[in-house]
């Protein structure tokens, strides 16, 4: 989930918009000014749609809120935060490094649903103290975040990985049993049984007549389900590369083209004739960059006889590149982070080779196959 609006920096950390959340946006609009329509039509239109906007933002803001105490209780903690982005969902913190011990992941994953629990409490006390007139439109705000923030605390405490509350399991079961591995999978298996437990419900209220909302459910539920896979996934996969080097996997002869050469050229004379899918590009005898058939499909057509492949590669300088003896466990969360399918390999300055997601692959189905 990577932002695609960015809305500025807090305390250093990126923070960003995914489309998706518009959507969330809109519908929180909608469904706060037909509710105040209903239950207070006196106000009017104006007030009515003007309170459900500023009811909007600050739940964003309280969203937020709940991210950056995430955010910085991780990065007191030594681990770095890349962003915040906030989706349909809710939000997530990229935090770049996994916690390096089960009291670190407990207090980062529990200080979110704490926060929102002292938002929402503090929004109902100070409503209770001014009166708790729910004709009043600042109170009808007030109350409406004060509960939709407690859920919240209470939502995120569910023990599904990777929810807050499966975090929370996670850091307890990580301290008593003292590994992190077996802590991960019994996480996400509590995770997969809540996420089943979330489809039901939702197509069980479906059928009974809830429409959208039973779907909704339904859709955090298979969401929930997809993520807890892959965190299960990951513990054996992290385990399968443990211990094997970007050098050990890596493709040696990759080939090289000059960078002056025109697209047309180069589609006709080397991508297609070779098959390879990753060229190396020189100019001057030195490596400036990579090209791939992904760039050199943004390329329109008509432009390929006047386009060089400089002009489309990703120059190195934009690459992360790793070293022959990185452990290919970083090398391939180096590739997810930031969406590359390959890398180039570099020791002193000099190209050792290329590492790509099929490099991996491949090295990972002829284990299973050995092992078969
Ligand atoms: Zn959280």
């Amino acid at each position: 989930m990577r932002s695609q609006i960015k809305l500025g920096r807090i305390f250093g950390i990126e923070i960003g918009l995914h489309y998706s959340w518009f959507l969330i946006a809109l519908l929180i609009v909608f469904s706060l000014s037909s509710q105040f329509h209903a239950s207070n039509p006196a106000w009017g239109d104006g007030v009515i749609l003007g309170l459900s906007i500023t009811t909007g933002i600050l739940f964003f803001v309280s969203l937020l809120l709940h991210e950056l105490a995430h955010s910085l209780v991780a990065a007191s903690n030594g681990l770095p935060v890349r962003e915040i982005t906030l989706f349909a969902l809710g939000g997530v913190s990229q935090i770049e490094k996994n916690p390096t011990s089960a009291k670190i992941e407990f207090w980062m994953a529990f200080v979110g649903p704490l926060t929102s629990a002292v938002i929402g409490a503090t929004c109902l006390t100070i409503g209770a103290a001014l009166g708790g007139a729910s004709s009043n439109p600042g109170m009808a705000m007030l109350s409406w975040l004060g509960y939709i923030n407690l859920g919240l605390a209470a939502f995120n405490l569910i023990p599904g990985y990777p929810l807050d509350g499966g975090r929370v399991l996670r850091a307890i079961v990580w301290w008593k049993t003292g590994d992190a591995d077996r802590s991960t999978k019994t996480a996400a298996r509590v995770g997969q049984a809540v996420a089943f437990v979330f489809i039901a419900l939702g197509i069980l209220r479906y059928f009974g007549g809830a429409g959208i909302g039973g779907l909704w459910i339904a859709f955090i539920g298979w969401f929930l389900l997809q993520a807890s896979r892959e965190s299960y996934v990951q513990v054996d996969l992290v385990h399968a590369l443990q211990g094997v080097r970007v050098a050990d996997v890596m493709t040696h002869d990759c080939p090289t083209v000059e960078g002056w050469l025109n697209v047309q050229n180069f589609v006709e004379h080397e991508l297609l004739r070779s098959g390879q899918r990753c060229f190396i590009v020189m100019e001057q005898g030195k490596v400036s960059g990579l090209v791939t058939p992904q760039e050199v499909m943004r390329l329109d057509r008509a432009k390929m006889p006047f386009t060089t492949v400089s002009d489309i590669m990703r120059p190195l300088e934009d690459l992360r590149s790793l070293t022959p003896d990185a452990p290919l466990t970083a090398a391939m969360e180096a590739m997810s982070r930031y969406d590359l399918n390959q890398l180039p390999v570099l020791s002193d300055g000099h190209l050792e080779g290329v590492l790509s997601r099929a490099n991996v692959i491949s090295y990972l189905q002829t284990r299973a196959e050995l092992r078969a």
